[in-house]
């Protein structure tokens, strides 16, 4: 069965040296002391284009044959895959086409051509937009890289699992966002590689979590994508998942899920007492926690895995507003 190894995320690592940030490190006074038990938070969110998706794309590019580079990539992500696809092709000096629908709104469009990509946009929906990759891939030959189910996505997260590894050699518990799955199954194959008797335990929002629903039905499973706090972990696992939900169901030890206030809770503790700025995916882990959703034993590490949140939003969070749904990005 095809899986991504211990090995393969190795390799990637020595790929993307110098390419990424090595991220810190710290430990979470207020956690610590709340659990009994050392809570060490890795801050990924830092990362160069302000998630970790940049390991996984820029593993993916640095993987491509010298002809696949001169033909360039294409994406319709709009979000934090989309941002690491053009930053790591513009690192490369490679094309990147980025396709959006009419509806994205201004910042995230502006923050993608910033980055140095290419810009289409068509139609009224994310559909369209794809549409539109299809046909860049049959009429132009530009490459396609998704954002999960792809072995050099996967491996280059993993390298996420290794950093955390050598930086908390004694881990008992890893907490990991969970939407596609790309993240847990790159983690949780170099934690268990490394240390087979950590544990890895995956966090979702309760508002549409395709895995978990595909990982109780024992197959891929389509769940409606509702708006969400956590927005970077909405999307389904695509019913032909070929790599991630067998990784997923095979490696992590257990998968909980959240409400929109929980999130909400681990936005702004994050900021109250840690003082980072994550958005609602890079804050489950710490929402887990507070919630009591996960038993804490010996020293845990929870991923910090993004940051990019309209800042509006963020503040009315801060301020104890809990926004409305209108406000959450679908
Ligand atoms: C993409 C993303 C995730 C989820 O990663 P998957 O590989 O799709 O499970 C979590 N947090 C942030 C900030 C992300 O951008």
């Amino acid at each position: 069965m095809a899986t991504v190894t211990l090995g393969d995320i190795r390799a990637a690592r020595e790929r993307i040296a110098g390419k990424i940030e090595r991220t810190s490190i710290v430990l979470s006074a207020s956690l610590s002391e709340g659990l009994g038990v050392p809570v060490q938070l890795k801050l990924e969110h830092r990362q160069t284009t302000g998630s970790f998706k940049l390991r996984g794309a820029s593993n993916a590019v640095a993987s491509l044959d010298a002809e696949e580079k001169a033909r360039g990539i294409v994406a319709a992500s709009t979000g934090n895959h989309g941002r690491a696809l053009a930053h790591a092709a513009k690192l490369e000096g490679m094309r990147a086409v980025i396709c959006m629908s009419r509806l994205v709104p201004k910042n995230k469009l502006d923050e993608i051509r910033r980055l140095g990509a290419e810009i289409r946009i068509v139609g009224n929906s994310q559909d369209d937009a794809q549409q539109e990759v299809e046909r860049l891939v049959t009429e132009e030959g530009l490459v396609m890289l998704p954002p999960f189910d792809h072995p050099a996505i996967i491996a280059g997260q993993g390298t996420l699992g290794l950093e955390v590894m050598e930086q908390v050699p004694d881990a008992a518990l890893v907490l990991v966002q969970l939407s596609g799955g790309g993240l847990a199954s790159g983690v949780a194959a170099a934690v268990k590689g490394i240390r087979p008797g950590t544990r890895v335990v995956g966090v979702s929002m309760a508002r549409g979590a395709a895995m978990k629903a595909s990982l109780d039905a024992g197959r891929p499973v389509l769940v409606e994508e509702l708006p969400t706090l956590a927005d970077s972990l909405g999307g389904g696992i695509g019913l032909d998942n070929r790599l991630t939900f067998a990784m997923c169901r095979d490696l992590l030890d257990d998968v909980v899920l959240l409400s929109e206030d929980e999130i909400a809770a681990g936005i702004r503790h994050a900021y109250e007492q840690e003082r980072e700025i994550v958005e609602g995916a890079g804050a489950v882990g710490i929402a887990a926690l507070l919630a009591g959703k996960v038993k804490a034993e010996g020293p845990v590490v929870v991923l910090l895995s993004g940051r990019n949140i309209d800042m509006q939003l963020h503040k009315k969070i801060v301020c104890g507003e809990m926004p409305s749904i209108s406000e959450r990005a679908a």
